[in-house]
């Protein structure tokens, strides 16, 4: 068990993954022997590892290309386009204008963009034969981590982002995958909410649009009417389009602080929003999906401009059309070519500080759907839940890799234990936490969203009419204690 951190590997995982890829090898070639429990007979299993799942960093140190610096996008590899914002220091990710049609009127507004016109084409995607030939120098070489400023050095030298060459291309089909690391969409939409979150409300440490960065529109020669305006030693900074007012940002807090959800929806988003402060902080992934993909578009209309919004709305449908659990290749064409625009239409709006590589990487995902499919099988929620799990198990915090192995064994054994006690309470015959419907603790928590129900025999399904549909909806309704006060 490896624990990231600034001892964590990095690079060097691969010596760490010699073991799983040797594994990986025999099952690909050699097979092994598996009982068939349904016709009591052993057969030969093959295995192959389809992808990885990872956030960013993680890409990073799998795949081999670094995930920092000007050529951070591993899909756009070396035809990204980054620029380096002097006073923000950063690298940020525009020009997503090279992703219209050719010929769109957007290329030659250098007013409304990053002052440049755009005629380029986008980055073109790689085949598996591009990559080997890419990596092919790389063989066996594994960089210590105090190498960084070494790395620099040869990345600029050869203008590319590599380190190594992975340990998985051992694998003997592992080049002729369409698609071996995913991005990972929770991560990304966490990022993106945060960038947004902050510049709206302005909050300080959270916000992109700060005294720097509109010292980096200055020297752009971009958006005049936001210039900092110098007083004595101080910057005043002219109100942007962006951010909500005093009011608007009450507004934004009362209606999330009230806000209800049907159970299970997401987590009580009101206790991370300050009313006082008018202030959100302290928002998980799964909160940020939530948000993103529902609140905003509910919450923002009105409040910010039609030009500010509209981005923001299309980013929002973009993610709930890519999320969804039945994808349609027409859906995502539509999309793939609407994010271009969607992103074009942020970059007219928001500062240039905004655009970090996480903002640009949706113009990827669109594709990778296209591969791989739905997006929920792809992403970090269930390791992250396995993850917290594991975490809760440690007890000794001098040795967390040791106190996790010991709290999995004893976990494992109470769970085949409780298998065989019938007189007491286990988690097998434990009652679904909805069911005690009086109790304090869930006293939101209604009786229709609890399953005491268990399927008899195998299912079968069909479409009701919509009537139909309502009928049933109502006849629940209608007999459902909890609902009769409304
Ligand atoms: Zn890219």
């Amino acid at each position: 068990m490896i624990i990231p951190g600034p001892k964590g590997p990095g690079d060097a995982i691969d010596v760490y993954l010699q073991p799983l890829i040797e594994e990986l090898q025999e099952l690909w070639e050699v097979g092994v022997e598996t009982f068939d429990s349904s016709v009591h007979q052993n057969f030969k299993m093959y295995a192959a590892l389809l992808w990885t799942i990872n956030d960013f960093l993680a890409y990073g140190n799998l795949s081999g290309w670094s995930t920092k610096g000007k050529l951070a996008c591993p899909c756009c590899n070396k035809d990204v386009f980054s620029m380096r914002l002097n006073n923000s220091i950063k690298q940020c990710f525009m020009h997503h204008r090279c992703y219209l049609p050719i010929n769109h009127k957007w290329q030659i507004d250098k007013k409304s963009f990053d002052g440049t016109t755009e005629y380029g084409l986008p980055p073109k995607h790689l085949t598996s034969q591009d990559i080997l030939d890419q990596v092919k120098d790389h063989e066996g070489v594994i960089l210590s981590k105090d190498a960084s400023k070494k790395t620099k050095v040869s990345h600029d030298n050869r203008r590319d982002n590599w380190n190594k060459k992975s340990i998985f291309f051992r694998l003997p089909y592992w080049s002729s995958l369409l698609l071996r690391h995913n991005l990972d969409v929770m991560h990304i939409e966490k990022n993106i909410c945060d960038n947004v979150l902050g510049t709206i409300m302005n909050i300080k440490g959270k916000t992109k649009d700060t005294v720097k960065s509109r010292l980096d529109l200055e020297v752009m020669n971009i958006r005049l009417e936001l210039h900092p305006i110098q007083k004595g030693d101080k910057f005043v900074l002219p109100a942007a389009t962006y951010t909500l007012t005093h009011e608007e940002k009450h507004t934004f807090c009362m209606f999330l602080k009230q806000l209800k959800v049907p159970d299970g929806f997401s987590s009580n988003i009101s206790h991370y929003v300050s009313i006082k402060e008018h202030k959100i902080s302290g928002l998980k992934s799964h909160d940020c999906h939530v948000l993103l993909q529902h609140l905003l578009p509910l919450t923002l209309r009105g409040l910010l401009p039609k030009l500010v919004c509209e981005p923001l709305f299309e980013l929002s449908l973009f993610f709930k059309i890519l999320g969804a659990k039945t994808l349609r290749v027409e859906e995502l064409e539509q999309i793939e070519s609407q994010i271009a625009i969607t992103l074009c239409k942020l970059e007219m709006n928001f500062p240039p500080s905004f655009f970090d590589v996480m903002v640009h990487l949706p113009i990827h995902l669109a594709l990778e759907a296209k591969i791989a499919e739905p997006v929920q099988y792809r992403w970090m929620y269930p390791i992250e839940r396995e993850l917290y799990e594991l975490k809760q198990l440690i007890r000794n915090l001098s040795c967390p890799e040791g106190s996790i192995a010991e709290g999995y064994i004893a976990k494992e054994c109470m769970t085949l234990c409780s298998r065989y006690f019938t007189n007491i309470e286990t988690k097998f015959n434990r009652l679904n936490r909805n069911h005690d419907v009086g109790s304090q603790e869930h006293k939101s928590d209604l009786l229709i969203f609890s399953q005491l129900g268990r399927a008899l025999g195998s299912g079968m399904t069909w479409d009701l009419h919509m009537d139909e549909w309502e009928q049933a909806h109502l006849f629940v309704l209608k007999n459902c204690d909890a609902v009769q006060p409304f």
